[in-house]
C-alpha cells in the first residue's frame, strides 16, 4: 500500500477505491508484526476483529454508509475501557478484567467507523515518564540507541511513530500524551480539562486526567479530537461548550503574539540542545510575521510539588476501588476479608503506585491536610490564574516540551527526582486546565527526536491545530 500522509488524502483513497480498509490494517498489521516483538508498543493486537471489522466497513463505504473515520485505524492506551477487551492499566492487579462496556471516547471513534486494532503499553495506571512502570516490561522507543519513549503513554507514541496503527488515544495527567510525543517525534495533544469524556477512562487524578492523541499530522489529530470532544451524560465534568470542527482548518490568519517562557530557555540542567533547538524554531516563527514576547512563570517550580501532591492525594482515593473483590485479581493467601485486601493489593500493585498511594494518603491525612493538600489547592488556582492572565496578553504560551531528548532505559530509575523533573514544563497546563500539544521540532546530534509545546486559553483547540497546520512546513 501506498503511504497516506493525512488521513484526508486516505479517506479520498477509500472512497475512490484505490484502496480498501483491509489493505490498510493489513499494512498496520505488518507494521505491528515487524516492530511490536522488539519494542512492546502493543499488549495486545487484536488482528482478527480488526480486519473483520475493515471488510464491514468497506462494504459501507462502497454503499456510501461509511463513518466520518472509515479506514482510520487506531491504537488505545491500555488505560481505556472497550467492551469485551481486557484492560489492564499496565498492572497486575486488573491482569484478566475485561471490560463490560466501552468508554466514551472510544465509543464515538467506533461509531464513526474508525478500526481499533489493539492496546496499547503504558506505565501502570499511568503514572510514570519513561513507561519503565508498566508491569508487562517497558516499550521501547522506535529511534533505537536503548531509548525510552516517555511516558505515560510511551506504547501510544511508539505505535504511531512506528506507523503501527494511523493514531492512538493517549491519556495526560501531567505530560502523559506531550511528553511521549516528543521523545518519540510525532505529534500529541492533550485537550482542554472536560473537553473530553471521561467515562470509560482508568482513573489516575481525576481532576487533572484528559484523553488526548498521538499523530503523525495536525490532520489526523484534529479530525480524531473532534469526533471524541463534547458534553457526554456520562461525565459530569464533561463541557456543553460547542465543539469546532477542528479539522475544517482556517487559512493562515492574524499574526500571533507567542510568549516564550524565558525560565524554561535558561534553567539549570536544560539541555543546551534543546535551548538551541527551541531558538531556532522562535526565529522561524519571526520570521514569518508573528511576534514574539518573554514572558515569566513565577511558579514553574512550585508546579511540580503541586503537581504530586494533588494527583497523588487524587489516585489514593481513585485505586481504593481495586480491592481484589471488584475487579481484576485476588491474593489466594488472604485468610480473612482483611488480609486478603492487603495481600491482592500488595501483590497487585507495583513500587512506584505503592509509593503514589502512601504519599497520596499521607497529604490528605487529618494532621497535614491543610499543610499539603489545602495549600497545593491555593498554589493551583495561584498558577491558573497567573497563566489566565498571560492569556490577555499572548495567544499562547511556547517553551520546549521537555529538557532533555528521550534518555537511555534505566537511566534515571535509581534517581526518581530526575525522572519527575522530565514533566517540568508539561504540568502546568493540567494544573489549569489548559489545553497543550507538541509538536516534533528538530533532532539533537545523536538523531533524537526533539520537540515544542504550545499551550493556549482555554477551549482554544481550535486555534492551537490552525497554528499547528501553519507551521507543518517548518516542523
Ligand atoms: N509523568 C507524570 C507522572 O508520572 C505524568 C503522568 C501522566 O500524565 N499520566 O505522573
Amino acid at each position: 500500500m501506498k503511504p497516506f500522509s493525512s488521513f484526508s488524502d486516505l479517506s479520498a483513497a477509500l472512497r475512490s477505491g484505490e484502496t480498501t480498509c483491509r489493505q490498510v490494517v493489513e499494512f498496520h498489521l505488518s507494521k505491528i508484526s515487524e516492530h511490536n516483538g522488539r519494542l512492546n508498543a502493543f499488549l495486545e493486537v487484536f488482528e482478527q476483529e480488526a480486519l473483520e471489522n475493515a471488510d464491514r466497513i468497506d462494504e459501507k463505504i462502497r454503499s456510501g454508509q461509511a463513518g466520518k473515520l472509515a479506514g482510520m485505524v487506531v491504537g488505545i492506551k491500555d488505560v481505556l475501557v472497550y467492551k469485551g477487551h481486557s484492560s489492564t492499566a499496565g498492572s497486575q492487579i486488573l491482569k484478566g478484567f475485561e471490560s463490560p462496556y466501552t468508554g466514551t471516547a472510544v465509543d464515538r471513534l467506533v461509531r464513526e467507523d474508525a478500526i481499533i486494532i489493539g492496546r496499547q503499553n503504558c506505565d501502570e495506571f499511568a503514572m510514570g515518564s519513561s513507561n519503565e512502570n508498566s508491569s508487562y516490561g517497558p516499550a521501547v522507543n522506535g529511534i533505537g540507541q536503548n531509548r525510552v519513549p516517555g511516558g505515560s503513554s510511551g506504547g501510544s507514541a511508539v505505535g504511531v511513530q512506528m506507523e503501527m496503527c494511523r493514531v492512538s488515544l493517549g491519556t495526560d495527567t501531567g505530560g502523559s500524551v506531550r511528553q511521549p510525543a516528543s521523545f518519540c517525534g510525532v505529534y500529541g495533544i492533550k485537550p482542554t480539562y472536560s473537553r473530553v469524556s471521561r467515562y470509560g477512562l482508568i482513573a489516575y487524578g481525576s481532576s487533572f486526567d484528559c484523553i488526548g492523541v498521538f499523530s503523525r499530522n495536525t490532520y489526523d489529530m484534529a479530525i480524531t479530537l473532534e469526533v471524541m470532544a463534547g458534553k457526554d451524560p456520562f461525565d459530569a465534568t464533561s463541557s456543553s461548550e460547542p465543539v469546532p470542527s477542528y479539522s475544517a482548518f482556517g487559512a493562515d490568519g492574524p499574526k500571533k503574539t507567542i510568549g516564550i517562557v524565558e525560565e524554561t530557555l535558561t534553567m539549570e540542567g536544560i539541555d543546551p540542545q534543546v535551548v538551541k533547538n527551541t531558538e531556532d524554531f522562535i526565529q522561524k516563527l519571526e520570521d514569518r510575521g508573528h511576534t514574539i514576547k518573554k514572558i515569566h512563570t513565577p511558579y514553574l517550580h512550585e508546579a511540580l510539588p503541586v503537581y504530586y501532591i494533588l494527583t497523588t492525594a487524587e489516585a489514593s482515593t481513585n485505586l481504593s476501588r481495586f480491592d481484589g473483590v471488584r475487579y481484576g485479581t485476588r491474593s489466594k493467601d488472604g485468610v480473612n476479608l482483611m488480609e486478603m485486601y492487603e495481600k491482592t493489593r500488595s501483590e497487585g500493585f507495583g513500587a512506584e503506585v505503592k509509593r503514589r498511594i502512601m504519599l497520596g494518603t499521607f497529604v490528605l491525612s487529618a494532621n497535614y491536610y491543610d499543610a499539603y493538600f489545602t495549600k497545593a489547592q491555593r498554589v493551583r488556582r495561584l498558577i491558573k490564574n497567573d497563566l489566565k492572565e498571560k492569556f490577555k496578553e499572548v495567544d499562547f504560551i511556547l517553551n520546549p516540551t521537555t529538557p532533555s531528548p528521550a534518555f537511555e532505559i534505566g537511566e534515571k530509575t535509581k534517581n526518581l527526582l530526575d525522572l519527575y523533573l522530565a514533566d517540568i514544563f508539561t504540568v502546568q497546563a493540567p494544573i489549569g486546565g489548559f489545553p497543550a500539544l507538541s509538536i516534533p521540532f528538530g533532532n539533537n546530534r545523536e538523531g533524537l527526536p526533539l520537540g515544542i509545546h504550545i499551550m493556549a486559553d482555554s477551549f482554544k483547540e481550535k486555534e492551537l491545530l490552525d497554528f499547528s497546520k501553519n507551521l507543518e512546513d517548518i516542523s
